[in-house]
């Protein structure tokens, strides 16, 4: 699967036993639909941060494609918090698209990693692209 922003192959890693996409260039990270509720492991408030999600219509940021069906994807808001934290959805529900660190920040904001486990991980996968 390529990266959506710098179209190089992705690399796949496991992070609390999900297989996530990863792009050593840029640092994104492709979720198929259902790992986030998987990564998170709280199908409950999983479904909340879902569905908290509003397509923005109005953004500017140029859309990316989806590294699945390759057709544009739409850029939705994540909750209510300031300042706005924008991430890509395909439309057709194939997963979701994360710049560099928004993954870090959606787990922040919605307080969802008590234990700090998704986060651990994600600085492992970080300090490991810094090093190379
Ligand atoms: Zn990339
Ligand atoms: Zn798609």
């Amino acid at each position: 699967m390529d990266c959506p922003v710098c179209r190089n192959a992705m690399i796949t890693l496991e992070l609390a036993d999900v297989e996530i996409d990863y792009c050593t260039d840029c640092s994104g990270i492709w979720l198929d639909s259902g790992e986030l509720e998987l990564l998170l492991g709280e199908p409950e408030k999983a479904k909340q941060l879902l569905d908290s999600f509003k397509i923005d219509t109005k953004s500017v940021e140029k859309p990316k494609k989806c590294p699945i069906c390759d057709k544009k994807m739409q850029k939705v808001i994540v909750g209510s918090s300031k300042p706005t934290l924008l991430i890509d959805r395909c439309r057709r529900g194939d997963g979701l698209w994360f710049d560099s660190g928004e993954l870090q920040d959606i787990v922040n904001r919605a307080e969802l990693d008590k234990d700090n486990k998704i986060k651990k991980l994600l600085a492992d996968i970080f300090g490991h692209s810094q090093q190379n």
